[in-house]
């Protein structure tokens, strides 16, 4: 598959981010990212679904008042539609994505959701209909099964085996010794980084969000792993309002909107087909990667 992360290290020679911890799931990351919650007041607006649009309006963000890492960001994430958000590291594609669950509120603006400001909604009735589905997927250690159902509640045994299916998940599950009862983690069986995020999908589709936000993994995997989370994202995806942390180009082929950032700022933003014929850095980075891709060829 084309990708467009080895282009971005070929540009900025600093792909490789730290291992930063990302959860899977919001409640997740919820307990580790704790740096600015006691500033956070919650809502009392019960968020029952989204009806036309997400929508960034000026917003600043940094993580310590000198040192910005968003600016000026005004951005509106139709309902329904794919919305991927390219640039190299360090960009602030992560942060602008943590914005919409508030593991972070604005600096400065707002991101609201149909005029609403996110600060006015109940923060568990708004995280409750949004997923993430990160590149390092935590594994609890505990069953297969309960690494699916974690953050949901009264699943019956039938949706467990039908969203494995559609993770790609479901036939190794069932090779491992005790299946769906098969101990993972420290203790059990480590998975492969494929496994783990088709695992993570799995969790995702049950938990049936909204919102979903999907942050693609930059390692390569092999090919057959590649081609099964991709197939099974794309289900995830369907009738969703999705934003893709992308580095493959077949996800911002198809994205209806593609953003690009650079230092925190929105420097392109429109259809790919648009920026394309735009020549700007989207048609730059395309440039680049099929010169990359020659030369794998050669
Ligand atoms: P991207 O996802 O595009 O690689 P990030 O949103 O992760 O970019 O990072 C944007 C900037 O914010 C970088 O300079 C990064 O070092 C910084 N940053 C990210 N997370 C934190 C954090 N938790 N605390 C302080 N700085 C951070
Ligand atoms: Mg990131």
């Amino acid at each position: 598959l084309l990708r467009l992360a080895p282009i971005v290290s070929y540009l900025n020679g600093a792909w490789a981010k730290l291992a930063s911890f990302q959860g899977s799931l919001t409640s997740v990351k919820d307990l580790l990212r704790t740096d600015n919650k006691i500033y956070q007041k919650d809502g009392h607006i019960q968020f029952s679904g989204i009806k036309q649009a997400i929508e960034f309006r000026a917003v600043d963000f940094g993580y310590s008042t000198q040192n910005l890492v968003l600016h000026n960001i005004t951005l509106v994430i139709k309902k329904g539609q794919t919305t991927a958000l390219i640039g190299a590291s360090g960009a602030g594609k992560s942060t602008l994505a943590d914005l919409i669950p508030r593991f972070y509120d604005p600096t400065r603006g707002k991101v609201l959701i149909d005029g609403i400001d996110l600060r006015k909604f109940n923060m568990n009735s708004l995280r409750h209909k949004m997923a993430i589905v990160s590149q390092d997927t935590f594994i609890f250690n505990t069953s297969v099964r309960e690494n699916i159902t974690y953050g949901t509640e009264n699943v019956d045994e039938a949706a467990v085996w039908e969203v494995a299916r559609l993770a790609n998940a479901l036939e190794f599950i069932l090779k491992l010794p005790e299946g769906f009862d098969t101990q993972l983690g420290d203790r059990g069986i480590l998975l492969s980084g494929g496994q783990r995020q088709r695992i993570a999908i799995a969790r995702a589709l049950l938990r049936n969000p909204e919102i979903l936000i999907l942050d693609e993994a930059t390692s390569a995997l092999d090919s057959v792993s590649e081609r099964l989370i991709q197939e099974s994202l794309e289900k995830l995806s369907v009738g969703r309002t999705v934003i893709a942390i992308a580095h493959r180009l077949s996800t911002i082929v198809k994205a209806d909107t593609v953003v690009v950032l650079e230092q925190g700022r929105i420097v392109e933003q429109g259809s790919y087909q648009e920026l394309l014929e735009k020549r700007g850095k989207l048609w730059k980075y395309h440039q680049i990667q099929h010169e990359f891709n020659k030369a794998q060829v050669d």
